[in-house]
């Protein structure tokens, strides 16, 4: 399967918003966003000036996939599966994209980023509903069960990343049973829950064309 493996925090850096793609790493003094908060290359010290509406709504859309860590013809395939949804497609896209077995695993803190919850899942540390999921995109359900397999529960990575995330905290709309090592997603989250700075119109704007 196709995925990036260029620099993350170039990523961070083109967005201009901390993505938080490499865990620990992005809370302390060596992000290099804190360090060069400009766009990454020889000019990006001088890029600015007036954005259209087009490149807008392209550096939305790049900064979303960015966030979950999609590539192109992924998000591209969640935008009309959103489409086809009842409700604000905007809205339905940030949903499907919040209810990947990845991002839960990283919201309920057993990885310290997306980044990793996705290998963390690859590499079978997990059930949903006691079935064992290896699929990174598999969509978790209101009601689904995610817990860390039993034979996992002291892979370091896993283990670090429970002490660590009250740095972030766990979102409301979903419970932890900590001891357990397993969540629930209690409910699906509403737009004021996700709180990264995202223009989901102009994606829609941007697809709609
Ligand atoms: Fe982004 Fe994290 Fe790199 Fe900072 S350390 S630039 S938040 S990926």
């Amino acid at each position: 399967m196709a995925r990036y493996t260029g620099s993350a925090c170039r990523l961070c850096r083109r967005e201009n918003l901390k993505l938080f793609i490499k865990g620990d790493r992005c809370y302390g003094d060596k992000c290099a966003f804190e360090r060069r908060p400009y766009a990454p290359g020889q000019h990006g010290q001088r890029r600015g000036g007036k954005y259209s509406d087009y490149r807008l709504q392209l550096r939305e859309k790049q900064k979303v996939k960015r966030i979950y860590g999609v590539l192109e013809g992924q998000f591209r395939r969640y935008y009309y599966q959103a489409e086809k949804k009842k409700g604000i497609t905007g809205i339905n896209l940030l949903i499907l994209l919040e209810c990947r077995l990845d991002n839960i695993v990283y919201r309920m803190g057993f990885a310290s980023s997306r980044k990793q919850a996705r290998q963390l899942v690859r590499h079978n540390h997990f059930t949903v509903n006691d079935q064992k999921v290896n699929i990174p995109s598999f969509q978790i359900k209101v009601g689904d069960v995610v817990a860390v397999k039993e034979g996992s529960r002291k892979v370091q990575s896993i283990v670090d990343a429970v002490e660590t995330v009250i740095r972030r905290g766990i979102p409301n709309w979903i419970e932890i049973e900590k001891e357990h090592f397993r969540g629930t997603l209690k409910s699906i989250p509403n737009r004021e829950d996700l709180t990264m700075p995202i223009q989901e119109q102009l994606i829609v704007e941007l697809y709609s064309k």
